[in-house]
């Protein structure tokens, strides 16, 4: 199932994406009050046959699938060979001792009130930084929490997976050497536009998915996820290592090359910029930054 958050006079609602991208609204089949983290946290009991439910909703405006996280997004750096050399190059890594692969996941927390919609206009914070970047994403997020978990058990804990634009400040990530204010600016975490949940794309679907990022129509990154460095049990293994992973944690697992510090000489973000971060099976992000 595709799940989605959309705005409505009350307030977020959860729905379903159908085969041809029409919004069904899932409220009278849920609890009241219930919320995707709940649906998430609840999902054997509460989703059998939501795949046919709901009302139709018209074309609402769409919330990122989570709307607000739980905890803050955990993020994978330097995990595609390409950008880890590109990021290496630049100058910008402020952690780096060369263009080697790390050895162990690198992981840095962004900001959940960063979290931004699929469709919603993102800031330029111009006032902040001169230097705004874009990172195309894939994320999983969890569905059963756990601690130490496995490698061979790391698909029973996935929930399913959206598309995520990891808005970087490259000036602030930087000068502050640790990465959590570069990335956490308000409306740096586009998100969506659905959830997609791992019955209905497969882990084994996973390395074929294509990971792309347009800045006004130019293509800037294209790469199957068969090119993460760390693959997604990996990092689930990594996370959860003496640390209990939680339901709804979202895991964005790091940028293919292309990223406008790659560029010689590096192309930032400039108002009026659309960016659209899509990937196969998932779905499109198209976010106008202002
Ligand atoms: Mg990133």
């Amino acid at each position: 199932m595709k799940l989605v958050t959309f705005a409505a006079e009350s307030g977020p609602r959860v729905g379903r994406l159908d085969a041809a991208d029409q919004v069904h609204d899932l409220t009278a089949e849920l609890p009241p009050g219930t919320d995707v983290l709940e649906l998430i946290e609840r999902w054997d009991e509460l989703s059998p046959g939501l795949d046919r439910s709901g009302r139709p909703a018209g074309t609402p405006r769409l919330l990122a699938p989570i709307p607000v996280p739980r905890a803050d997004v955990v993020c994978v750096g330097k995990n595609y060979a390409d950008h880890s050399a590109e990021f290496a190059r630049s100058g910008y890594d402020a952690t780096s001792r060369g263009s080697e692969l790390p050895q162990r996941p690198v992981v840095f927390t962004k900001a959940s009130s960063a979290v931004t919609g699929p469709t919603d206009d993102c800031e330029i914070h111009a006032d902040r930084t001169a230097e705004l970047d874009y990172e195309a994403e894939l994320a999983v997020v969890l569905g059963r929490g756990g601690r130490d978990i496995p490698r061979e058990r790391a698909w029973d804990h996935v929930f399913g997976w959206t598309a995520l634009n990891d808005v970087t400040a490259r000036d602030l990530q930087r000068d502050h050497k640790q990465w959590f204010l570069g990335k956490s600016l308000d409306t740096a975490c586009p998100m969506g536009p659905a959830l997609v949940t791992a019955d209905e794309l497969p882990p084994a679907q996973l390395p074929a998915l294509q990971v792309e990022c347009r800045v006004n129509g130019e293509l800037r990154q294209k790469a199957p996820v068969a090119d993460l460095v760390f693959d997604v049990p990996e990092l689930i293994a990594t996370l959860s290592a003496g640390r209990t992973l939680r339901p709804g944690e979202i895991i964005a697992t790091g940028t293919p090359a292309g990223v406008g510090i790659g560029f010689d000489p590096p192309r930032f973000l400039a108002a009026g910029d659309l960016v659209e971060v899509g990937i196969s099976g998932i779905g499109t992000l198209r976010n106008r930054f202002r």
